[in-house]
């Protein structure tokens, strides 16, 4: 370590007690609260999710209410968050913590770790910001600001990397470990930020910082990649009735998207002549076969090509779950990938 940390604690608290953000879900401290926008802002922007955590809160605004929700409800109320996974997991974690602990969070982290969704990260946010837990919640901002901080050049996409800041942390983790652990975050979101130039004249540890001090703010984090992106074609079919239903299918129980509702679809970029096949196939006429649009979706590890079609059919065919506009708006959970093929026609 080429930096002390000890010296950061004391100015990044006092910053982050007086500029922290006013965000929906800092009004208190409930640890409802705190793990449904932790869960939320895994994957997406603070902006977008204050919406999306707004209308949770509405509808389930306690544990109780999120263990007893219907999953296709659960899904739709998810619908645009991605990842599924995590609203499934949110409810057999709720569901677990009433059975288990009179519907209480439990007030320790190897307790919470052992709830389905709540990773080290999570288990610490909780922890510290609620219930004064001496523990860390590392994530990739706070990564990002200790590395230039101590000035080390690891990759931080490695599991060891993050177990090292997480000891160098404990070490020094004062009595307010909610607002250090909020402060190294919130210093990463708005200050030492992910991509363009980090405000280092404004940041309030810029004295014990290696990377502002050598000039190394573009170099560090170090970050390897190595998974080879997968790409996936697609051909996409918005199948559609006389009186405007549209074709949906669930996507298997296994892997990417598992359970949810989907535009059917095949491998590939076919022809006319292969589309039409496909819809025989289906025991559907096709009256008029439109194509509406190339659309990319990025996951993870794949990135899918997809091709949209509009195909008027006939009439309704087994096989296929029809919805009405109505029901696609209110009832089923599409997600994102193919909500952008169907924001075409
Ligand atoms: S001085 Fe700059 S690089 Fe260092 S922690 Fe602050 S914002 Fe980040």
């Amino acid at each position: 370590m080429k930096q002390e940390l000890k010296p950061i604690v004391e100015p990044l608290l006092k910053w982050y007690q007086n500029n922290k953000r006013m965000l929906p879900w800092r009004k208190d401290k409930n640890p409802y609260h705190v793990w449904i926008s932790e869960i939320m802002l895994q994957q997406t922007r603070i902006e977008a999710v204050k919406e999306y955590y707004a209308r949770f809160m509405n509808i389930l605004p306690n544990i109780q209410s999120l263990s007893q929700i219907d999953e296709e409800d659960l899904l739709k109320l998810w619908e645009g968050l991605g990842y599924y996974s995590r609203a499934r997991n949110l409810k057999k974690a709720a569901i677990q913590i009433m059975e288990e602990y009179e519907g209480n969070m439990p007030e320790h982290f190897a307790e919470r770790r052992k709830l389905p969704g709540i990773g080290d990260y999570t288990a610490g946010a909780i922890g510290s910001i609620c219930f004064n837990e001496k523990v860390t919640a590392v994530d990739g901002n706070v990564l990002r600001v200790i590395s230039r901080i101590i000035g080390s050049k690891k990759d931080v996409l490695l599991p060891e990397t993050k177990k090292e800041v997480e000891e160098m942390l404990i070490k020094i983790m004062p009595e307010e470990s909610g607002d250090f652990n909020e402060g190294l975050m919130e210093l990463g979101e708005t200050i030492c930020i992910p991509s363009g130039v980090p405000d280092c004249k404004n940041c309030p540890i810029h004295q014990s910082c290696y990377a502002y001090a050598h000039d190394l703010t573009e170099e560090i984090p170090v970050r390897i990649k190595k998974v080879k992106r997968k790409q996936e074609e697609k051909t996409v079919f918005i199948m559609i009735t006389p009186d405007g239903k549209i074709a949906l299918e669930k996507r298997t129980h296994k892997g990417l998207l598992s359970g949810m509702y989907q535009l059917p679809n095949v491998e590939g970029f076919l022809t006319e002549k292969e589309m039409k096949q496909v819809i025989q196939k289906w025991n559907l006429k096709d009256t008029k076969i439109k194509y509406i649009k190339d659309v990319k979706h990025v996951f993870t590890h794949i990135d899918w090509y997809m091709k949209g079609y509009q195909v008027l059919v006939e009439k309704e065919s087994e096989g296929f779950l029809w919805a009405s506009p109505e029901e696609l708006e209110s009832k089923y959970a599409l997600p994102t990938a193919f909500q952008k093929i169907l924001a075409h026609i």
